[in-house]
């Protein structure tokens, strides 16, 4: 069985500039956000069965997903969360799988932001926790995604928190310095899986 190691850490963590240090040694990246997005482009047949269960409103005028309307549809319903969630998630593991299938490279990475909120271990051998202080999580998100204070402070409070994440760590490498420091930590995770993965 292939070696896959599933990169998570909360919003702002590094987890997108991390994986991008492993696909530079030529690691395979499985990202499950990338995924959850290709599967509702119009033609697909995810999005197809979105607009059966809820309604042609949730499509923009350009015929694609209007994730905002859809996100306030299932907000306050449960069994309409539900059922989106059974649409998306078994066609999300489903691409997960067959793109591990696909990976030529000696180990690879999944990255599943939400790993310890949905519980994905099924896919993946060894978790790889992305780590740094809710301050620099804040001061870096505000920054990349030019929002305001509040709603990234909304978001790091209802997502799993630091110490929880680094309980259920194999590997946690550390972001709390430059980039150069991160890479060094990649380096020598890199080599870590290189070896396990020959195993
Ligand atoms: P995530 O994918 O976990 O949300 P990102 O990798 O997008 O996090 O990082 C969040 C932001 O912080 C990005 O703009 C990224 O370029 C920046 N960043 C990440 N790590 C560092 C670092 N060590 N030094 C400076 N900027 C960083």
């Amino acid at each position: 069985m292939k070696l896959v190691i599933g990169l998570t850490g909360g919003i702002g963590s590094g987890k997108t500039t991390v994986a991008n240090m492993f696909a530079a040694y030529g690691i395979n990246i499985v990202d499950m956000d990338v995924i959850a997005h290709a599967i509702v482009e119009p033609g697909q047949p995810a999005l197809q069965e979105i607009v059966s269960a809820f309604g042609a409103e949730v499509l923009g005028r350009d015929g694609s997903l209007n994730r905002q309307h859809l996100r306030k549809l299932v907000f306050a319903d449960p069994a309409k969360r539900k059922q989106l969630e059974g649409i998306l998630h078994p066609r999300i593991r489903a691409e997960a799988r067959h793109q591990v299938d696909k990976a030529t490279s000696p180990y690879c990475m999944m990255v599943i932001p939400l790993l310890f909120e949905t519980g994905q271990n099924d896919l993946i051998q060894r978790i790889l926790v992305v780590d740094t202080t809710p301050d620099l999580q804040l001061q870096r998100t505000m920054q990349r995604d030019n929002a305001n204070r509040e709603d990234v402070e909304k978001i790091i409070r209802v997502q799993v928190d630091r110490n929880a994440r680094l309980a259920g760590a194999d590997d946690i490498i550390e972001n709390l310095g430059d980039e150069a420091a991160l890479l060094a930590g990649v380096e020598a995770l890199h080599q870590k899986y290189l070896s396990l993965a020959e195993r």
